[in-house]
């Protein structure tokens, strides 16, 4: 079954008509994980102008907020708003786009079976979004064919974090613990510019005297405030934390009271580490010797620490390993479950923690429970009225799922969900391919994506401030978003457009378009799950500004320090996990001599289907850009200003050369809001999350044209 032929029509252009739902709503921002709280007022006597203001109650920003917080207003009555159905380019009503989906979804499965349809979700979406999305594939369309960008975000911090605690929360501490804490090395997360706010706890933390040290092979905006920044060639993290464990235990820093009391497997870390001597991790990191002796100390010396990991370490082939290295080397420290200090992950999408809980993640069924685990089958499946053996098993990971698409045995049809991996997504080149060899696309959006663009199907979904849930910040924390503003008409939600599609495909049971319904109904499929929700209510998140999971019960006062007194594996210790450093999946060679990693920058989030409408972000970045040392850009004959044409195995692309000495000479940064960054990565996986290697691959430059 081939799908017709297309011709995208011009996209239907209409301002929003806005009334205010109710003046000053308290709510929070569209982007980040750091989900700052913000008040959105409407006047509808000036032209229907939002104003964004900071809230002070919240404490991950009380009262800041980054420039993509301040304009996010500007989404609001974004001129490129979608607002009709699109079929084939051709504007639609909602019956005929919601029956033509249904019909060839239906045609798809009998041709292909079950999973012939597969559906893409987004570390965006609110938890009941994430949750109904999960219950739609594995209910309505009995697919196991069901992941999410997640997968490209924290998916190596999340399996680390499990493997040593036997949970995986972003940071298992209230994030004003920073502020407290007498050092923080914060690995492969540049913070100032991708979430501002978060910055004022390391500044308070500073203001005490405490240390901060960054490790980025860059010297970032986050890099130039530390009191100590180690600059390792790209993808060596791994070996660098290697190294500074054996540093903390040669120097006599280990806490050996906690490691006895409270961990296990430490003699099988302390032998491996033993190899990694600090002259052997200079040759491998290019970081001096010296640095990493005082890295050990500060952290060694501290009677509170935390190390954080961000996407830097993460974004590997080898980013579970990593991630677990800078996790032994906390543990030897005796840092994690103690208050005021801690290992913790930097999430980045604004959902990213209860995007990855409540099951929209391949192998994951709502609570944070495993698909593959019959107790956990049958205590969903008696939520969702089904039998268990009804539900489907684990499904393909993100890259693998995307991979598949069109293949002889790989999905038919795709339904797709605040996700733009035509931009997103490494070796994007080929992904735009499988995703055009579908026999259906449907993409629910805001606006009209890259992805949407090679859609049959689109569907106008609201936004923000126009509808209500819950989103679950990096801290852990249970927040509301709250409706601030009504939706233009033609557009729906999420939880209408998946309800519309259950009522033609399977009877609307059990598909409810309310989210504190859906809610509700979350709280019982996570009760007794690792990230339960059963006590919190929407009246809890209001009057104590965020509950933090587990949350078992109405009178439970919620977690913040989840590992204070034991950890969540079955023997109560954290797990120590040997590993060993690897070169990247593709290192350089005399045809590509040059690493390239990739980033954000300030203005612009994700893949930049948002921000990259908003006139007040493009004016501080309008396009993707290249930077490289002025040692490289003599070779090159280059000057800032340039043109550059970046080529890897996979593709090419163009960018602005930025001459910058902030950065190492056998490096190029390119930021990846835009289309092309991701023609050149490499999607070679992690073993264990299926993390693609995002932050490191192998590339030449040259002048274009
Ligand atoms: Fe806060 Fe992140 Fe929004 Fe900036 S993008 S205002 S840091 S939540």
């Amino acid at each position: 079954m081939k799908r017709p032929e297309r011709t995208i029509g011009p996209m239907p252009i209409s301002l929003p008509t806005r009334t205010p739902v109710k003046a000053g709503t308290a709510t929070h921002c569209p982007y980040c994980a750091l989900q700052c709280g913000m008040n959105v007022t409407v006047d509808v006597t000036v032209g229907k102008t939002v104003t964004i203001t900071p809230r002070e109650d919240i404490p991950a920003n009380a009262g800041g907020l980054c420039q993509k917080g301040w304009t996010a207003g500007e989404l609001l009555t974004s001129g490129e708003r979608l607002t009709t159905p699109l079929l084939y380019g051709r504007p639609v009503g909602w019956n005929e786009a919601l029956d033509f989906v249904a019909d060839r979804i239906r045609a798809v499965q009998e041709e292909h079976g079950p999973n012939g349809v597969a559906v893409f979700g987004g570390g965006g979406l609110t938890n009941e979004k994430a949750y109904q999305l999960g219950k739609f594939a594995r209910m309505v369309l009995k697919t196991s064919q069901i992941d999410y960008n997640g997968r490209f975000c924290m998916s190596s911090a999340a399996a680390a974090t499990n493997r040593a605690f036997g949970m995986d929360r972003g940071l298992p501490f209230p994030i004003t613990d920073l502020a407290r804490a007498d050092a923080v090395l914060l690995a492969g997360g540049n913070v100032a510019e991708t979430m501002p706010p978060f910055v004022r706890h390391l500044t308070a933390m500073r203001g005490r005297g405490g240390r901060l040290i960054v490790i980025d092979p860059r010297v970032t905006a986050t890099a130039r405030q530390a009191d100590l920044h180690l600059q390792p060639t790209p993808g060596t993290d791994l070996a660098l934390a290697l190294g500074l464990l054996h540093i903390v235990i040669t120097e006599g820093h280990v806490d050996e009271d906690y490691v006895a009391a409270r961990t296990s497997g430490f003699d099988a870390v302390r032998t491996s580490a033993a190899a990694w001597w600090p002259e052997r991790v200079e040759r491998i990191t290019g970081v001096p010797v010296a640095q990493m002796r005082v890295a050990a100390a500060i952290l060694g010396d501290a009677d509170r620490a935390a190390i954080l990991t961000g996407r830097g370490a993460e974004q590997h082939a080898k980013g579970t390993d990593t991630v677990s290295a800078f996790i032994n080397l906390a543990l030897a420290l005796g840092l994690p479950g103690r208050e005021g200090s801690g290992y913790g992950c930097v999430t980045g999408q604004g959902n990213g923690q209860g995007g990855r809980e409540h099951g929209q993640k391949a192998d994951q069924l709502p609570g944070y429970r495993r698909i593959d685990d019959p107790a956990a089958r049958a205590h969903v499946a008696a939520v969702w009225g089904i039998e268990p053996e009804d539900l489907p098993g684990p499904g393909r990971s993100a890259y693998e799922l995307l991979d598949a698409l069109g293949t002889a045995d790989g999905p038919r049809a795709l339904l797709l969900f605040g996700s733009n991996p035509a931009v997103s997504a490494p070796r994007a080149g080929h992904i735009a391919e499988r995703i055009n060899s579908l026999d259906l696309l449907v993409v629910s959006d805001l606006v009209m994506s890259e992805t949407a663009a090679l859609a049959d199907v689109v569907l106008p979904t609201t936004q923000w401030a126009e509808e209500s849930g819950t989103m679950t910040n990096l801290e852990g924390r249970v927040l509301l978003r709250r409706q601030a503003v009504a939706p233009p008409s033609g557009a729906r939600s999420d939880l209408e457009i998946l309800r519309g599609l259950a009522v033609r495909l399977r009877g609307a049971e059990g598909f409810s378009t309310d989210p504190r319904e859906v809610f509700d109904e979350l709280r019982r499929a996570s009760a007794g799950g690792i990230a339960d929700y059963a006590g919190i209510t929407y009246e809890r998140i209001v009057a104590e500004t965020g509950v933090f999971w587990p949350c078992p019960a109405e009178d439970h006062p919620g977690t913040p320090r989840p590992f204070l007194d034991r950890f969540a594996t079955p023997d109560g210790r954290a797990r120590f996990v040997s590993v060993e450093h690897r070169p990247p999946e593709e290192d350089i060679d005399h045809e590509y001599p040059l690493y390239l990693t990739t980033g954000r920058v300030l203005a612009h989030y994700q893949s930049g289907a948002q921000t990259r409408r908003i006139p007040a972000l493009n004016a501080v970045v309008s396009g993707p850009f290249v930077e490289l040392h002025p040692d490289l850009a003599e070779r090159l004959e280059v000057s800032s200003g340039e043109t550059l044409r970046v080529i890897s195995r996979r593709g090419e692309t163009e960018g602005v050369a930025r001459v910058n000495p902030a950065i190492r000479p056998d490096t190029v940064f390119m930021p990846f809001h835009w289309p092309g960054v991701n023609l050149l990565t490499n999607p070679a996986l992690d073993p264990v999350s299926r993390m693609p290697e995002f932050k490191v691959c192998a590339v030449r430059v040259e002048r274009a044209g």
